[in-house]
């Protein structure tokens, strides 16, 4: 696969679920509708498209985004069937919330890098921004991530709560100020 400018593609950013447990207020993630088991592709069908992808079309990194990925309980199924095909690197972004409990699986699964994506290291902006009372987790998430050899990572658009008594959306100020934590 090329670009137009003739350069190779050889990386695949996969949404595995539109859903997501948080609610930022920047992004409106979608629902499963329980009622269409056709709504996500299944386990087989994400092995099938990225082992054609690979074996014709020169893909040798993958990143699963969503949603957000651990929302889907056969996550670790996918990771493994990904993890066996000739990839250079497998990647998931995440917003930490369920790391501490998952990382070490999906580490020995073959998962090998993580992003997490964090908005504020103050609490109480962490749940102004995300609806979700989450930053410890999140932080427990990253150490146990480190802990299984996933090399975390933050992408971070920090936002500074000003105020408080006004609309939420209205009183945050964005400082854009892309971080890595290694
Ligand atoms: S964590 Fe990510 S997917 Fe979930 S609401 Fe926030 S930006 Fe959207």
């Amino acid at each position: 696969m090329q670009d137009s400018n003739g350069r190779p593609i050889e990386y695949l950013r996969l949404s595995v679920t539109p859903a997501c447990a948080m609610r930022c207020i920047y992004c409106h993630p979608g629902t499963l509708d329980p009622a269409n088991p056709r709504s996500l592709l299944s386990p087989d069908e994400i092995e099938g498209l990225v082992r054609h992808l690979v074996e014709n079309h020169g893909l040798r990194k993958v990143r699963l985004t969503g949603g957000e990925p651990t929302s889907r309980s056969d996550l670790p199924d996918i990771v493994r069937r990904l993890a066996r095909l000739d990839l250079h690197d497998l990647a998931m972004t995440t917003n930490g919330l369920t790391l501490a409990r998952q990382a070490k699986a999906l580490a020995a699964c073959g998962l090998r890098r993580v992003n997490v994506s964090l908005d504020s290291l103050d609490p109480n902006c962490f749940r102004r921004m995300t609806g979700v009372d989450g930053l410890a987790q999140v932080r427990n998430g990253l150490d146990a991530a480190a802990a299984a050899g996933l090399a975390p990572r933050c992408s971070t658009h920090f936002w500074r709560c000003e105020g408080g008594t006004a609309d939420p959306s209205s009183s945050w100020m964005s400082q854009e100020q892309q971080v890595s934590k290694k």
